[in-house]
């Protein structure tokens, strides 16, 4: 479940088209791992506006410390992919899959 090798999870880049807000989140999924351009199973919504947003730009995920793809930290105990996730934004959590299981 923590494995980032050809996993279909991104780190996804959101701006709101109407406030302008902006924000990111580890939990985006593609539907065509590994083809391009990937396409994202569910969008976010906007905190001000409840808008629903599909990311702008995607990344494979990266760690938290030393902000590489591939991580080159000693302890790789820090790294909390889960931590901070708006699930109440979510639309893939709203879906009844939930990205952070408990
Ligand atoms: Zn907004
Ligand atoms: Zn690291
Ligand atoms: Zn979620």
């Amino acid at each position: 479940m923590s494995k980032n090798r050809g996993s279909n999870q991104r780190h996804g880049y959101f701006r709101c088209s109407d406030c302008r807000q902006g924000w990111e989140s580890s939990h985006v999924y593609v539907k065509n791992n590994g083809q391009f351009p990937e396409q994202v199973q569910f969008g976010q919504e906007c905190g001000n506006c409840i808008k629903e947003c599909k990311p702008y730009r995607l990344e494979k995920l990266r760690c938290s410390m030393c902000h590489q793809q591939r991580c080159v930290c000693e302890d790789k105990r820090h790294n909390e992919p889960n931590k901070g996730h708006r699930s109440d934004l979510c639309l893939r959590c709203k879906s009844g899959r939930p990205c952070v299981q408990n």
